[in-house]
């Protein structure tokens, strides 16, 4: 988590003290702790959270601890969560923008668009279900006049769809900047979609003569 945290930062998804990582742990969760810039982060100021969201052990956790809880504990699937404020999606997030399917790759994040969640207050349990809804049979959304989460069934996949989630959104701000991208329509998405389940799935070796 704390490797997480790091490249989020190094990578320019994160600043500061923007952003912040959870994941899955028993029956509850980690989390990263509240106002600690990543370079200052270290392995024990990750905080522990039982599924109700108490603290279990020390640690102030970071204010989206309900986001991160409500995330885990509604889908089975993602083990991990990860939050930024990252230029491009944060750019689209201000503009309450959902991100149609004008690339196949928005694919990625399960669906055919990246929705833009309302604007709620940080920290708040009405952010938190707010960006519930925004995932329904998504890994991704923006939050609006805030940032984004990704998710993953494990650090490196909710980190990946990070960067590919904001890779996305420059390329959708830099083709608005010279006119309105013609989107794919839903058949062609649901094709994407279809394909991307054997994506990159090796065959599996011959088994060798003796
Ligand atoms: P924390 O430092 O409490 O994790 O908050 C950062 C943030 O991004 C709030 O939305
Ligand atoms: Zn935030």
């Amino acid at each position: 988590m704390v490797e997480a945290a790091r490249e989020l930062d190094a990578r320019g998804l994160n600043r500061g003290t923007s952003g912040n990582v959870g994941a899955r742990c028993d029956d509850g969760l980690l989390v990263t702790p509240s106002g600690v810039p990543a370079r200052e982060l270290t392995a024990q100021a990750i905080v522990r959270l039982a599924a109700s969201g108490d603290v279990i052990g020390t640690g102030r956790p970071s204010s989206e601890w309900r986001f991160h809880r409500d995330i885990l504990r509604a889908r089975p699937e993602l083990h991990a969560v990860v939050h930024v404020h990252s230029p491009f999606a944060t750019t689209l997030a201000c503009l309450g923008l959902d991100v149609p399917p004008f690339h196949y790759m928005i694919a990625a994040a399960g669906g055919d668009t990246i929705r833009c969640a309302p604007y709620a207050l940080f920290g708040t349990q009405e952010l938190s279900d707010h960006a519930l809804a925004a995932l329904q049979d998504r890994r991704a959304c923006l939050l609006g006049n805030h940032g984004m989460i990704a998710a993953g069934a494990g650090l490196e996949q909710a980190l990946a769809l990070c960067v590919e989630v904001e890779s996305l959104c420059e390329q959708y701000w830099r083709a608005r900047q010279i006119g309105e991208p013609r989107h794919l329509s839903p058949e062609q998405m649901a094709e994407v979609m279809e394909k991307f389940k054997t994506y990159g799935r090796q065959a599996e070796p011959e088994p060798r003569q003796p």
